[in-house]
């Protein structure tokens, strides 16, 4: 074939670079309430509820009562790598946040309507500011933010067509909220689906908020973990090897508190299984593993679903001792039976 006449090099514009990025970000509407409840733990939310219209594809609202954002800066918060929370590279290298890269706000405007409304502590009311007309007017509501999301993919129809059914997204989007109820015990979090309350997690102990969200039968089989390798500390939770599913449904990891989708960290784990489990059955753990942040990479990809150790081998062996310790316990005050 012909090579096509050569075009000069030209910027793209901002829009256009918006909706490449959320190509990344936001595949679906899980993704949307996975950054929103993102930045609702960032602002100190004690309470987030997710509401959603059609598995959130027509409607997505995440209110929380954090700090707020202040009527100026709300131009700014759906600005393209426009971030409160670093301003340097050696802040990047210690980033505690869930947030950092500044693109998740405007990358779903981008493909979504959206209004952001939101209250500081020293306002009189509050602000809500709509993203496509940039229309700042007065609103009602308590100290903190709510983020409506409209008609996700509307202008991009081949998107659109990759969505699966309600059912289906609104799972994916309780799992997204599960993820982070997982993390966040000391968190409230509920889930409204076109006015019916589907999830409900109240503030707890660790312990009961895995109970609450896993339920009865993952405590039952769970073996606590808890190891401190150098400056790696490991927490949580193993199954038995007879509560192993066939689906890798029942799989956690938190790195920091963020929820990851790690091969190492899945390869360390089912190394501890090698010998007692067979075949395709899948283990069943939540675990935490916590580490200094100059240790672990998290800007590996733009979802911050992978991460980067600087010492891969040390943390393997780290995740496989500490799930081999947890199951050779005969017994654990894990187990839903108080102890005699
Ligand atoms: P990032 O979280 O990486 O900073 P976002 O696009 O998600 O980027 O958000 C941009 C900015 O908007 C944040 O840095 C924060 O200052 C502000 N913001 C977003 N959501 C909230 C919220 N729920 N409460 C308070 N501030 C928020
Ligand atoms: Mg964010």
């Amino acid at each position: 074939p012909q090579p096509s006449p050569r075009r000069p090099i030209r910027e793209l514009p901002d829009e256009l670079i918006s909706q490449i990025a959320a190509g990344e970000v936001v595949e679906r509407p899980a993704s949307v309430v996975r950054e929103l409840v993102d930045n609702a733990l960032d602002a100190g939310a004690t309470e987030i509820t997710v509401r959603l219209v059609a598995g959130g594809v027509r409607a997505i609202l995440v209110e929380d009562d954090g700090i707020g954002i202040p009527a100026d800066e709300l131009p700014m918060a759906l600005k393209r790598h426009a971030t409160s929370k670093i301003a340097s590279l050696a802040e990047l290298e210690a980033v505690s946040t869930m947030g950092f890269r500044g693109e998740a706000l405007a990358a779903i405007a981008s493909v979504a309507e959206v209004a952001v409304l939101s209250r500081t502590a020293g306002a009189d009311h509050a602000w809500r500011l709509d993203a496509r007309s940039g229309e700042l007017a007065p609103a009602a509501r308590g100290v903190g933010t709510s983020v409506e999301v409209r008609e996700l993919f509307f202008s991009t129809p081949a998107r659109r067509k990759f969505l699966k059914t309600d059912a289906t997204e609104l799972a994916h989007c309780i799992e997204a909220v599960r993820r982070h109820a997982l993390a966040r015990p000391d968190v409230a979090f509920a889930v409204w689906h076109e006015g019916r309350l589907v999830e409900q997690w109240r503030r707890a102990s660790f312990e009961q908020r895995v109970r609450d969200v896993l339920g009865a039968d993952f405590m039952e089989g769970a073996r606590e973990v808890q190891a401190r390798v150098g400056p790696l500390a490991l927490s949580g939770y193993a199954g038995v090897p007879e509560a192993a599913r066939s689906r890798a449904d029942q799989q956690y990891f938190y790195v920091n508190g963020r929820y990851v989708r790690d091969k190492l960290l899945a390869h360390g784990v089912r190394a501890a299984y090698e010998d007692v489990l067979h075949g395709a059955r899948q283990p069943v753990y939540l675990l935490r593993l916590d580490i200094a942040p100059d240790r672990v990479d998290v800007n590996v990809h733009p979802t911050k679903i992978e991460v980067r150790f600087r010492d891969a081998r040390e943390v393997h062996q780290a995740v496989r001792h500490a799930v081999e310790a947890a199951l050779a316990q005969p017994h654990t005050q894990a187990a839903a039976a108080p102890a005699g």
